[in-house]
């Protein structure tokens, strides 16, 4: 039996995941937020201190690679080699690198397996940058959901604990991030040739997850 799947694309800050999360909650499905797996990888490249610029390097230490999710109804967590690193992956460090790494083939293909895997086994909502275009072609419903770049990077600010914050640097990572993620040559950001786009500049969560209902 094939499952629902229902995917949101878009850059970052535009919203995907507080929509994600009261989606998945209505229609009673887990939601897979597929920016942690980068980060995971990232984070593991950090720990392990690998030499990612180098492809055999890093092709060996994909091989090593043990990610795994966890997910619940409430939060999901990601676990690498039996430990919950989820509280570890959200550093500006690792966002970043997660960004210059997830451009790699070798890391794209090392996860696309682990994402296809989890629809084989249940509904759910995936979030990410190719999930229409790549990871699931043939998925129930595509939405690609975007913000002005001042809206994204403000709520990301006001997201930020760091009492250092600084709203033009983080308006400045967040564009070079989109731009990177947008001209990479593998699976770049850009909506699927069918995906719904949703503009959440002037939406709250609530209000963009009522438009999405219309075509579930
Ligand atoms: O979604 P999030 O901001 O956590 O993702 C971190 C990075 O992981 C993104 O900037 C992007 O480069 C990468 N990513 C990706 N493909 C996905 C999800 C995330 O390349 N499906």
């Amino acid at each position: 039996m094939s499952h629902r799947i229902i995917t949101i694309d878009g850059p970052a800050g535009a919203g995907k995941t507080t929509v994600s999360k009261l989606l998945a909650n209505e229609l009673g499905c887990v939601r897979v937020d597929t920016g942690a797996l980068y980060r995971g990888v990232a984070y593991e490249i950090i720990q392990q201190d690998i030499d990612w610029q180098n492809n055999e390097i890093l092709t060996a230490f994909l091989a090593t690679l043990d990610l795994n999710f966890i997910l619940t109804k409430e939060e999901p967590r990601l676990v690498s080699s039996g430990k919950d690193i989820t509280p570890h992956i959200r550093t500006p460090r690792i966002t970043m690198l997660a960004s210059a790494t997830s451009a790699r083939p070798a890391v794209r293909s090392a996860l696309l397996d682990l994402q296809r895997n989890i629809a084989q086994e249940q509904d759910a909502v995936f979030e990410g940058r190719d999930m229409g275009t790549v990871v699931f072609p043939d998925a129930t419903v595509k939405f690609f959901l975007f913000a002005d770049l001042t809206v994204r990077a403000r709520r990301r600010f006001d997201e930020i604990q760091d009492a250092e914050k600084d709203f033009y640097r983080v308006r400045q990572q967040m564009e070079k991030r989109d731009a990177d993620d947008s001209t990479r040559s593998q699976a770049p950001l850009k909506p699927a040739p069918d995906a719904i786009h949703i503009d959440a500049s002037h939406l709250t969560a609530r209000q963009v997850v009522t438009k999405m209902r219309r075509y579930l």
